[in-house]
């Protein structure tokens, strides 16, 4: 097994245990669930803080103060294999589909660009009647942020032939693919850069093109040449791999549990639909294909429907899955 240097033991220390829980449960003894439920849930919390004290059921989250359009990570338990909770917030966005690791539970919920600054609530629904089981809660703030507002122009020879209907085909194959997902990380360890270049535009601006009503960013720009490799962050499923009429050459790849990223405007494709594709495998070329002003890559990162944050999942360690755990799923 190869670690990247930026790792501590602690991680390490973390496979070591799954592989050691991937082991009784394999050996089909008995008891072996309990083992894994007892010892090995307190010392593989993906949260440092958690283990200060591990005896207690909470819920924990991170980052502490998120801002509109980023994700937080929600760790909670100890929870049982059968104890199968539900992830639920009242603030604008949505849940991913939550996986389980070393005996906690583990979601994602991602926060709308347009949601309020204030006080929101984060809750774990467990849905198990045994003793232990028990609903968990904690209040979340939100902070304000402040978007950028662009204006540019497009000509209007670049959406010369386009259609109502053709768009609304598009933008439901996009729904689609981001829909289809495995209801487990496909991930491995930390997601990397698909492309090195400037950030050309933000997440989340504000841009009014040729007059019309304002719209959302819902990814980041980044400029580089045409012919530039793109590669995929992680591991994933490809399941969108074609040309749409404002996306250009596209494609979609499903990381699991609803968590998806998006590749718009290439010059040329390297994966076809269904492909699974390795963390820094070439999926295309940077180019300027459908609605684009020069070379640059689209990038989207979204939970279900919703757009976060692009570079938050550079930024975010605690994303972090252990090989042992993607072994164990994916045969
Ligand atoms: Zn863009």
């Amino acid at each position: 097994m190869v670690y990247r240097a930026g790792h501590q033991a602690f991680f390490i220390l973390v496979a070591i245990f799954l592989v050691t829980s991937s082991l009784f449960l394999l050996s089909g003894t008995g008891p072996a669930t309990e083992e894994v439920t007892g010892e090995l849930q307190k010392i593989t919390p993906l949260f440092p803080s958690f283990a200060e004290t591990p005896a207690d059921q909470e819920l924990i989250f991170y980052p502490e103060s998120p801002a509109p359009g980023d994700f937080v990570i929600v760790e909670a338990g100890p929870v049982s294999e059968e104890d199968n909770g539900e992830l639920t917030i009242d603030f604008p966005g949505t849940v991913s589909d939550h996986y389980l690791l070393g005996g906690l539970l583990y979601a994602v919920a991602a926060i709308s660009y347009d949601t309020e600054p204030g006080r929101y609530r984060l809750e774990v629904l467990a849905d198990g009647d045994e003793p232990g089981s028990t609903d968990l809660s904690a209040d979340i703030t939100i902070a304000g942020k402040d978007f950028r507002t662009s204006r540019f122009s497009m000509p209007a020879s670049r959406t010369e032939g386009w259609t109502a209907e053709r768009l609304a085909e598009d933008r439901e194959k996009v729904r689609i693919a981001r829909e289809t997902t495995e209801p487990h990380p496909l991930w491995i360890e930390r997601f990397i850069k698909p492309l090195e270049g400037r950030v050309s535009s933000e997440y989340g601006a504000i841009r009014i093109i040729n007059q019309n009503p304002p719209r959302r960013h819902s990814g980041i720009d980044i400029a580089a040449d045409e012919g530039e490799p793109i590669v995929a962050p992680n591991r994933g499923i490809v399941r969108l791999a074609e040309f749409l009429l404002s996306g250009g050459y596209t494609v979609i790849i499903d990381h699991g549990i609803g968590l998806s990223s998006t590749y718009m405007h290439l010059h040329t494709l390297a994966v076809d639909e269904g492909d699974l594709v390795g963390r820094g495998e070439e999926i295309g070329t940077v180019g300027m294909t459908g609605y684009a002003t020069g070379p640059h890559l689209h990038w989207e990162v979204n939970i279900g429907q919703v757009p976060v944050n692009p570079e938050q999942l550079l930024e975010n360690e605690l994303l972090w899955i252990p090989p042992a755990y993607v072994e164990q799923k994916i045969k």
